[in-house]
């Protein structure tokens, strides 16, 4: 009877220790109730990231809504609100601001801080004039955990010893297509969704928040100055200056490293590094992405926080206004019809993929110091390239439209430059729809039946584009391509 008892003794003393380790959570770091993030001094346990998020879109519909991006390797989700007047509608005169945090999952209070940048914008829409005219102009996107698996490794409840990569092992923020390899067989799954989310959008500026440092830098992370000049290396050096300027408001020795005095460095002066999210975007997406290093510390202490948030806020809510600082427009046919897709390029100017495109409604965002005149030019397959000069204004958004007649355009750079001219291109046929995919901008695309009718006659203007043939049953067809001043031609079966 007394082993008995002594057996009934060690299993109840095993099983309270297992609940002690299933309740156990970082004490001090995390919360693990929603109402424990009232002043936003913890970082929130998985579940309670995600009460917080739905939560700021239930309770502000109006400008606020929830967004999945995709899902991590271990199935946790890839989220971001949008915030913006006419939430549910898709704006296209106005700019796409990008938020995104903690891509490396251990640089932590960038998380933090994007939650307490949502509730800013949330709860002083209406009130602080500043943010009301942010709201009311700018489709914001904020994406506070780009790698929740690196963040959450032991469990859901811990964040003090998350990682710096994602469940593969993988440092996302070397995962991205590059220059030289710009098709990959296989995509981390948040490099992915994110690069899926990027292609669903214009974003015209966004910026991506570490932890390791205090420092901003900006494109190009995989070339130095001297492979790949940066025409708008300047436009760079001023937001990041301001950005600075703003946090140093509140702590005049912040960002004041050896690496830069001023705060901000040109990313590959400071290190290279291949496969980066900032370049992938500058380069393929046309934004303009810039790094925020916020704190020396990988997972900054709680006790800091307001600390470090307090040096920030007026720089990241500032950053988002830049988008309204340049020029913008719309480009239409004679008949007021958007073009969209057609390119903008600022003469003597662009080079290197700096030039943007027209959104689906035709509009574009083009950033450039204030003060200067500038002759654009504006080319669209179809129609007459014309140019017009433009003088830009300190802190003003200044309108340039662009009316096009039918006729033959010609591109007005000497050629459609870039490096690592070797171009890729591939198209397969997935559930009845025809994907093609190159690593320059496809420019024309032609798909023939084989009995001679032509299905698809596009000028994508992209990386990617996807087709549902409506029109055509099992069998061979012939696609023909026009991108980085390359033919293809590829035969195709298609099955649905
Ligand atoms: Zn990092």
């Amino acid at each position: 009877m007394g082993k008995w008892l002594y057996k009934i003794f060690i299993c109840g003393f095993i099983l309270l220790i297992n609940s002690k380790l299933y309740a156990q959570y970082d004490t001090g770091y995390v919360a693990i109730d929603i109402a424990q993030m009232e002043n936003f001094n913890l970082y929130p346990s998985y579940d309670v990231y995600l009460q917080m998020m739905d939560r700021f879109a239930s309770e502000h519909p109006d400008i606020c809504k929830l967004v999945e991006i995709g899902k991590s390797v271990q199935d946790r989700k890839l989220l971001a609100v949008k915030i913006s007047d006419n939430v549910d509608d898709e704006e296209f005169s106005e700019p796409e601001f990008f938020y995104s945090s903690t891509i490396h999952g251990d640089e932590l209070c960038g998380f933090n801080f994007m939650l307490r940048l949502i509730n800013d914008l949330l709860t002083n829409y209406g009130s602080d004039s500043y943010i009301t005219w942010l709201v009311n102009n700018v489709q914001i996107y904020i994406n506070p955990l780009a790698n929740p698996d690196g963040l959450y490794t032991t469990n859901n409840n811990f964040v003090t010893n998350s990682t710096r990569y994602n469940a593969n092992g993988a440092d996302l923020n070397r995962s991205f297509p590059t220059v030289a390899n710009p098709v990959f067989d296989f995509y981390e799954p948040e490099v992915k969704a994110m690069m899926d989310f990027a292609n669903a959008h214009y974003f015209s500026i966004s910026a991506n928040l570490h932890s390791g440092s205090e420092i901003l830098n900006y494109p190009w992370d995989s070339f130095y100055a001297s492979e790949l000049p940066l025409p708008d290396n300047s436009w760079f050096e001023q937001i990041c200056s301001k950005y600075v300027a703003a946090a140093r408001k509140t702590d005049p020795e912040y960002m004041a490293s050896e690496i830069a005095q001023n705060g901000y460095v040109f990313g590959s002066q400071w290190y290279k590094i291949s496969g980066g999210r900032q370049d992938y975007m500058n380069y393929f997406m046309r934004c303009r992405e810039i790094t925020i290093e916020l704190s020396n510390a990988y997972c900054l202490h709680p006790d800091f926080l307001d600390e470090y948030w307090n040096k920030n806020r007026t720089s990241l809510i500032n950053l988002i206004g830049e988008t309204l600082h340049g020029v913008t427009g719309l480009v239409t046919d004679l008949y007021g019809n958007a073009v969209k897709n057609a390119e903008v390029i600022v003469l003597d100017k662009d080079k290197n993929y700096t030039t943007v495109f027209t959104n689906n409604d035709g509009y574009y965002f083009r950033y450039l110091p204030p003060d200067s005149i500038y002759e654009f030019s504006v080319y669209a397959d179809g129609y007459e390239t014309i140019n017009q000069a433009v003088a830009t204004q300190k802190d003003t958004l200044v309108q340039l439209d662009f009316m096009l007649r039918n006729g033959i355009a010609y591109y007005p750079l000497s050629s459609h430059e870039g490096i690592g001219e070797e171009v890729d291109f591939s198209a397969r046929c997935d559930n009845g729809k025809i994907v093609v995919e190159a690593s320059k901008p496809i420019s024309d695309l032609v798909v023939v039946a084989s009995d001679g009718r032509i299905l698809v006659n596009s000028k994508p203007k992209k990386y990617k584009s996807e087709y549902t043939l409506n029109n055509c049953s099992h069998g061979i067809c012939v696609i023909k391509a026009e991108c980085g001043g390359k033919s293809f031609t590829h035969k195709l079966f298609i099955t649905k």
